[in-house]
């Protein structure tokens, strides 16, 4: 049985996202993230990557990346939160979209996309509607350039 369900999602108003399709453990395996595994030489070369963030695409290992732009890659489809409730696992060539909190049945699959902060983090604003919403796309180690309410965490 699958567990999750594709739906249209208020993440993205224009798109669609995963919802779990019944209840998911802390630590379950979701979906695999497949796509195309390209060569680090490719993946400069190819202009479609110029892009700063390049949301689907991911470091394997230091030879291969994955290029999870893919109409099969079910997993491009999962939204962004900034209090997500899975994380990317990877082992080996295999990368997984794993939960890090149980998850209740109806709840949208988020995970962190990780951008790093730069000056362009506004072209990418974050609809998650959490508390912890930064107002924008940013991994959460950086969150307290961008927003003050993350100011109070003491970072080392
Ligand atoms: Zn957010």
């Amino acid at each position: 049985m699958k567990l999750y369900k594709i739906k249209k999602t208020p993440i993205d108003k224009k798109g669609l996202g995963l919802v779990a399709a019944c209840d998911i453990k802390k630590g379950t395996k979701i979906i695999n993230y497949i796509g195309n595994i390209i060569t680090k030489k490719q993946t400069e070369e190819n202009p479609k990557f110029d892009n700063s963030k390049p949301i689907y695409l991911f470091n394997l290992n230091s030879r291969y990346d994955l290029d999870g732009d893919v109409s099969w890659n079910t997993a491009r489809l999962i939204n962004h939160s900034c209090s997500n409730n899975c994380d990317y696992d990877g082992k080996g060539l295999k990368l997984w979209v794993t939960a890090i909190k149980d998850i209740k049945k109806g709840e949208e699959i988020t995970c962190d996309y990780g951008f790093g902060y730069d000056s362009d983090y506004k072209q990418f604003p974050c609809n998650c509607r959490s508390k912890n919403c930064a107002g924008y796309i940013v991994r959460e180690g950086s969150r307290w350039r961008i927003n003050k309410k993350f100011r109070k965490i003491k970072r080392n």
